[in-house]
């Protein structure tokens, strides 16, 4: 992990729906805040969602957004944040199963890459309510590509099974 002197804001998505979901995500938080690469500027709190995609009867899923300065560069970001999906044990098997952390990088200022490893903005992440919902809360103005706003595209999809995490437990 090379710092580049370049700073950078990148939104990062959460998600968790194996192994107790929100100690997982504020677990991830407290990984995040107390890496010295990385600063943590803001964060959405907890939702509850329906999965989307994947195999069927899968458990909820819990989901967060966050705002992180960092020095990385964008791998060296992948890098760090796919260390800590490991250190909390997430396997990749089936494509979109259920998973202990998921730590997707939304965007990284403006940047537009695409390369094997890393594609910004996330590809899938102008679509879904369970990224757009916590996204909202702390980068309503961001765009995501294709030139709608993050408060714009929350009205565009469907946020019907997107509920704050608190309210059923
Ligand atoms: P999805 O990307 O649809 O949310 P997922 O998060 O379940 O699916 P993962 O298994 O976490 O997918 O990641 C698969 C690969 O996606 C990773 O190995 C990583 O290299 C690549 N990838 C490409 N773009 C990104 C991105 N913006 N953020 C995180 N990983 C990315
Ligand atoms: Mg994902
Ligand atoms: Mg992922």
């Amino acid at each position: 992990m090379t710092p580049t002197g370049d700073r950078h804001v990148a939104w990062i998505g959460l998600g968790s729906n194996l192994d107790a979901p929100a100690a997982q995500l504020r677990r991830a938080f407290a990984e995040l805040a107390a890496d010295h690469n990385l600063q943590v500027l803001a964060r959405s709190s907890l939702y509850r969602s329906v999965p989307v995609g994947g195999p069927p009867d899968q458990p909820l899923f819990c989901n967060a957004a966050a705002a992180l300065a960092t020095g990385l560069s964008p791998l060296a970001l992948l890098d760090r944040l796919q260390a800590i999906e490991a250190a909390h044990g997430r396997v990749r098997d089936v494509r979109w199963g259920p998973r202990t952390l998921d730590l997707d990088i939304l965007a990284i200022d403006a940047l537009v890459m695409d390369c094997p490893r890393l594609t910004l903005p996330h590809p899938r992440a102008h679509e879904r309510g369970f990224v757009l919902v916590p996204l909202a809360e702390i980068a309503p103005a961001l765009s995501l590509g294709g030139g709608q706003r993050v408060i714009d595209r929350c009205r565009a999809v469907d946020t019907r099974d997107i509920e704050p995490w608190e309210s059923r437990v």
